[in-house]
Parts: C-alpha cells; structure tokens; sequence
C-alpha cells in the first residue's frame, strides 16, 4: 500500500448501494480513475460534499494492488475550488458537462497533464461568464484546444493541396472529407468556409493561454457559426453521440 498526493477534478459521481458514491476524476500525474468513496452519502461523511461534479480538489490517496489492478481510496479531500456560478443555470451544467463528457469519451492517455489543465481553465472561465455569447466562446476554446491537441487540427496558414500561404483577407475553406484548409481554387466537395475573421480569431486564441482568450472579440454570428462548426467536427472525428449535446442548444 502507497499513499499519493495529486491534484483532481471531479468528471462525474453518482450514488450507488444508496450509501456510497462512484467517483469519476481526472489528475494531472494520474489520468482518467474512478474511486468507490464509502458512505460517501451518509450526512457526516466528511468527504460526501466534495465530491459534486466539477470540484477542484487536492486529494490524497491510498493505492492498493489488487490482482493486476490499482484500487484508489481517499485518505484526505481538500476542496480547491467547486466553481459555484456553474450551477447557476441549466445551460451552463450542461456545458461544463459537455467538457467532462469529452474527456471521458475519448482515450487521451499520455496527455493527462494537458487534459486537465485543459479542462480547469474551461471551468474557470465558464464560472466567470454572465452573458451567452462569451458562453459560446468558452466551448470554441475548449473545442480547438481538444482538436489541437488531439492532433486534429491543421494550422490554418497555408493550403493543403497548393502549399499557398493564405492571405490575410482570404477566405479558407475546411474541406468535410479530410478536415483540412484549402484555398478556394483547391477546395473540392462538401466545405464549411471560415472568413478570415474567423480564421483569424482560431490563429489567435491558440497562441495565448487560455485565460487571455476573453480578452479577443468574437462577433455572435461568427462566434455561433464556429461552435457549430467545432462540434459537428468533434462528433465526427471521435465517431460519438454526445448525451449532454443533444440537450445543449
Ligand atoms: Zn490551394
């Protein structure tokens, strides 16, 4: 038996055997693991109200082995940070589930420390949104970051067939059956056109942290068309249904 001391975010929990919670977390140094938390539903449980979805949590942890597997207890639960504005509205629940159901949809293993930074600062600053349209451009960040990351994502500065560098006022066009940039000379089949605002603001938000990323505007009809575009992206490159999309408008 080893104790661990690590950094978690809370992807999902829920109740089973009526006492207990089923824990689904992510960690930077651990990755994707989920922990029975006994009794965890009992009133004076003194880890019961920590574990809600989405809590930033430092937490130590008792590693046993059993046969080939690692079975994780909490020893101790300290509560960072559990992002109280993101449960103010249904809309919001559902985004930032929408980020925690990503991440466990998709096999990011090797990249735990990304995913989690990742989805801290989505959390963050989906916490910190009031109006809708900033709402939209948290899920873009989340979404183009995740691509990126996940290797999905070409730069967008040159054509893929020509090799042409694009020119500032030049409209590009993300090609459905490869999901790569090309000029409109190039382009062939079903494409979605990014004008180069658009194109312009993706260049941008993915060189800054994510932080800054509310700091460069976003036009609503641009910024719809974009999340719009991202998801269906998403939901055609990891091949998976969204529960929580369907509800989110
Ligand atoms: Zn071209």
């Amino acid at each position: 038996m080893k104790n661990v001391k690590t950094h978690c975010i809370v992807l999902k929990s829920s109740v089973v055997r009526e006492i207990d919670k089923s824990v689904t977390l992510i960690s930077p140094d651990i990755g994707i693991f989920t922990v029975t938390a006994f009794g965890a539903c009992k009133s004076r449980n003194r880890f019961g109200g920590k574990l809600e979805p989405f809590s930033v949590l430092s937490a130590e942890l008792t590693v046993r082995m059993r046969a080939t597997e690692e079975e994780r207890q909490f020893k101790e639960l300290t509560l960072l940070d559990s992002f109280e504005n993101l449960t103010k509205s249904y809309e919001t629940v559902l985004t930032a589930q929408f980020f925690c159901e990503v991440l466990l949809k998709n096999n990011t293993a090797g990249e735990d420390r990304r995913m989690f930074s990742l989805l801290y600062h989505a959390l963050k600053a989906l916490n910190r949104c009031g109006a809708k349209e900033s709402e939209t451009a948290v899920v873009i960040n989340f979404l183009v970051r995740y691509l990126a990351f996940a290797g999905f994502f070409a730069p967008l500065s040159e054509c893929s067939l020509c090799g042409r560098a694009f020119q500032e006022n030049e409209t590009v066009f993300m090609q459905r059956q490869d999901h790569q940039p090309y000029c409109a000379g190039c382009v062939c089949g079903g494409s979605v056109p990014l004008e180069p605002e658009l194109r312009d603001y993706l260049n941008t938000v993915l060189k800054i942290p994510f932080a800054e990323t509310s700091e460069i505007p976003i036009n609503t009809d641009g910024g719809r068309k974009l999340k719009v575009y991202l998801i269906s992206l998403l939901k055609e490159l990891s091949g998976f249904r969204y529960k929580t999309l369907e509800s989110l408008r």
